[in-house]
């Protein structure tokens, strides 16, 4: 008989995994706490390793249409004069060309398209007892249904479910790294559809970034960490960027306001979840679950590249879950480790904490090829 298995979320981790173990004969369930698949998003790279695996998926045409065009980043000051500018290349893993940006929620919806194929996807439900035994797991769901299965894998992201309720709570695996970013959809771009806008100020950012005709704000700020931050409070989350940004920002006070009257934004703390292990038992974690970097480390192409590692592994030794996911884990931290390691230096570069840390950026960029 298939083995089962259970996938918790089906965002760009769980749904290659779902592709990929499906089509290795595995029978795969996706249970996702949303309703219904998002669109747009902040645009992400699919980049290195990554490109190799959507091309075998052979959604590869899917992502270019939805892709962005965007080819450079100009560093502007706050009357919007160019102060610097670097060709986004530069930033190029080792696919060269090959690699293609995409809005995050429409990444995540191609790769669930294919995915769907080989698995069955339970929207609006979410895991709420986890019992396992050396021979399969006892899966309880909000709605109610019980399953047994025979692995579970945690992808429901940076506050995954899965991990607070097998490996432990968020607070033991989650660092704060000194920053906060909310993005938000934004009326227009500043340039064209190939330019990426940023404008710095000591310790903050803001970046509009287009794609297909739309564009995305994203504002990033240094702070001291918000005790007990409720992830839901939309008017606490619009005053925090709010104050984070007061004083001059010349022509981006237009997207500030935007984001005043907005109905939703995406606001969260950058931070980094790392873990000495990856899975207990019959349960492994994947993507931002296990290894999140918040939008500093292409966690996109990692949640990609890992997913596909993960169901090679269990496909190769599917009655030894022990073998299956150490192997995984050992081949996934040789990417996953100089990222995290690198935040320091992305941090640097994005959101200089001085004047002259700015200044220094920006002539560093205009040697970047
Ligand atoms: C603002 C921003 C910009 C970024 N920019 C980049 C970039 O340029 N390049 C890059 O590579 N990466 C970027 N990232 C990081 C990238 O988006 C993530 O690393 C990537 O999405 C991780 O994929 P994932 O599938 O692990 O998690 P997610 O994409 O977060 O998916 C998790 C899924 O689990 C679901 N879920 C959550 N809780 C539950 C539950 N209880 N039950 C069931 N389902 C649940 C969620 O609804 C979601 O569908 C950015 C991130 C942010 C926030």
């Amino acid at each position: 008989m298939n083995k089962t298995v259970l996938i918790s979320g089906a965002g760009i981790a769980g749904a290659t995994l779902a592709y990929w173990l499906g089509r290795n004969g595995f029978d795969v369930t996706v249970v996702e706490r949303a309703s219904a698949q998002r669109s747009s998003g902040n645009p992400i790279d699919v980049k290195g390793p990554a490109v190799d695996v959507v091309e075998s998926m052979g959604v590869m045409p899917e992502l270019r249409a939805a892709g962005s065009e965007v080819d450079r980043m100009s560093f502007v000051d706050a009357t919007g004069r160019t102060r610097s500018r670097l060709r986004l290349s530069a930033f190029q893993g080792g696919a060269g060309s090959r690699e293609v940006e995409v809005a995050r929620a429409d990444l995540a919806g191609i790769l669930l398209e294919a995915a769907k194929e080989f698995a069955e996807i339970r929207w609006a439900d979410s895991i709420s007892g986890i019992e396992q035994d050396a021979g399969g797991v006892d899966i309880t769901l909000d709605s109610g249904a019980a399953t047994r299965y025979d692995y579970v894998i945690g992808a429901d992201g940076l506050h995954s479910n899965v991990r607070r309720l097998l490996f432990g709570a968020e607070s033991e695996f989650l660092r704060h790294l000194g920053m906060y970013a909310a993005t938000l959809p934004v009326e227009k771009a500043f340039g064209d559809e190939r330019e990426v806008v940023m404008f710095n100020q000591p310790g903050r950012a803001i970046t509009v970034h287009p794609s297909k005709g739309k564009a995305v704000a994203a504002f990033l700020f240094r702070r001291t960490p918000v005790p007990d931050l409720d992830h839901r409070d939309l008017a606490l989350h619009k005053r925090l960027v709010a104050d984070a940004f007061a004083g001059e920002i010349g022509i981006f006070a237009d997207v500030l306001d935007q984001l005043r009257a907005a109905e939703d934004i995406y606001f969260d703390s950058v931070s980094r979840i790392s873990l000495p292990h990856w899975s207990i038992g019959r349960v492994a974690l994947l993507g931002d679950a296990g290894s999140s970097l918040s939008l500093f480390g292409d966690g996109s192409t990692l949640a990609i590249a890992g997913a596909h590692t993960l169901a090679q592994e269990l496909a190769r030794t599917p009655d030894q879950p022990r073998i299956a996911f150490d192997t995984y884990e050992r081949r996934h931290r040789v990417l996953v480790e100089p990222k995290q390691r690198g935040f320091r230096a992305a941090e640097a570069f994005m959101v200089p904490a001085t004047s002259a840390g700015i200044v220094a950026r920006n002539a560093a960029a205009r040697f970047m090829r």
